[in-house]
């Protein structure tokens, strides 16, 4: 089975580029841009988890089963620091890190997986913040996991370093973590999707995945997620919010949020377009028609509403045996995903490669070799070839 979201190539000039740093608006806000798309980007804030348990003083190294039993006890100090040995590049820990994931397996896949995804500016975090505190309040333990690629490239994120969900944050209930910073997509994406193993088997039901919507990461995220939902915004345009590159159709439920006040009627008018355009797809998911519904999280109108029809997602999902069969794709998808990015990564790695990929580029960009011979030649000097 093939990968369905190849990586950029090391060698790729925009590998990566969707922030612009802190003085350069991202590129997928426009120019003339209102207030809806006011989304800060600062650098240095540290995550609410760091600040909690970080320290000056050098920490206790934990052993295996330090961290298995914090994990499983949902000790939030040891999940983070379960989620950091995940993260790190570093192989001793990678080992660890492998072998208290295959130990943790056993106990997760208890929780309601949700992806979300928008441009910067939806109001996802105000969002989160607010279905997220709902959630606590009736008694649901709340994971909020960020995947974000942009992060790595300048040193500040998106979504990472914003500081946001400062009242959820706070709660005893919820455990927010900002995206880990991997590099590629596929870097990104891995770290997160066991980030959100450990969070199962800490006792999280309930897991918010929340993603940028610049092209690939929606894809990614969706390919991690039970029920995958969309936040647009009246009058930001279709083409900006993906609309055109088909990411509606990978959705189980859109939200137009900001429904209120005098943009409520805009909000209105974009929920019947969208109803029409959701009319004609065919569905993310067999039997389930995708609802366009109308939130605010400011107010917190429709959030319950919204919620309701996630809830109803899921027992539709769970009736239908689609929620198995997803995940068992998902996971058969993954594994092929990792084996790829682990030839790409021996590829480009390999010192041959090293030494002959940028005059074998530019023989190929002047067209004095034929690109077929000239994979040949650089697969074959990895010793991937034949
Ligand atoms: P994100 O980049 O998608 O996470 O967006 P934010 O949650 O940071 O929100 C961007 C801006 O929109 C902030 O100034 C929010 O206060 C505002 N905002 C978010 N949700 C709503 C809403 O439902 N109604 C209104 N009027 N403003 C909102």
């Amino acid at each position: 089975m093939p990968s369905s979201h190849p990586l950029p190539s090391p060698s790729d000039p925009h590998h990566g580029h969707h922030c612009h740093g802190l003085d350069v608006r991202p590129d997928w806000v426009p120019e003339n841009a209102g207030a809806e798309f006011t989304t800060r980007v600062s650098q240095g804030v540290q995550p609410a988890i760091a600040v909690r348990h970080g320290g000056g003083a050098k920490r206790r190294q934990l052993s295996l089963d330090d961290y298995f039993a914090g994990v499983r006890a949902g000790d939030l100090s040891v999940l983070a620091r379960a989620i950091t040995l995940i993260e790190s590049n570093a192989p001793a820990h990678q080992e660890l890190a492998q072998t208290l994931l295959t130990r943790l397996l056993p106990h997760t896949g208890g929780a309601m997986r949700v992806g979300i995804t928008g441009i910067p500016g939806a109001g996802k975090s105000t969002f989160i913040e607010c279905l997220g505190t709902r959630l606590c309040e009736s008694g649901k333990k709340v994971a909020v996991l960020a995947v974000d690629p942009s992060s790595s490239v300048h040193g500040g994120s998106v979504l990472g370093d914003k500081v946001r969900m400062e009242k959820l944050s706070r709660h005893p209930r919820a455990f927010i973590r900002p995206s880990p910073s991997g590099g590629s997509l596929g870097g990104v994406a891995r770290k997160s999707r066991e980030a959100m193993l450990v969070c199962e088997a800490a006792g999280f039901d309930t897991l918010l995945i929340e993603t940028v919507g610049v092209g690939q990461n929606e894809v990614t995220v969706r390919s991690m997620v039970d029920c995958f939902f969309v936040m647009l915004i009246a009058g930001a345009g279709d083409e900006m919010q993906g609309i055109k590159k088909g990411i509606i159709e990978l959705a189980d439920l859109v939200v137009i949020n900001k429904a209120d006040g005098e943009n409520r009627p805009r909000a209105m008018a974009a929920q019947a377009d969208m109803k029409r355009v959701l009319h004609y797809l065919h569905p993310a998911t067999p039997g389930w028609e995708t609802p366009a519904l109308l939130g605010s999280a400011v107010t917190g109108d429709g959030v319950d509403d919204i919620w309701k029809s996630v809830e109803g997602f899921f027992a539709h999902c769970r009736a239908g045996g689609f929620l198995r069969e997803r995940r068992q794709v998902q996971a058969v998808e993954w594994l092929h995903a990792l084996v790829n990015e682990a030839l790409r990564s021996r590829f480009y790695n390999s010192p041959a490669v090293k030494a002959d990929l940028h005059h074998i580029e530019f023989a190929v960009a002047e067209g004095k070799l034929p690109a077929v011979a000239a994979a040949q030649q650089l697969l074959a000097s990895a010793n991937f070839g034949d």
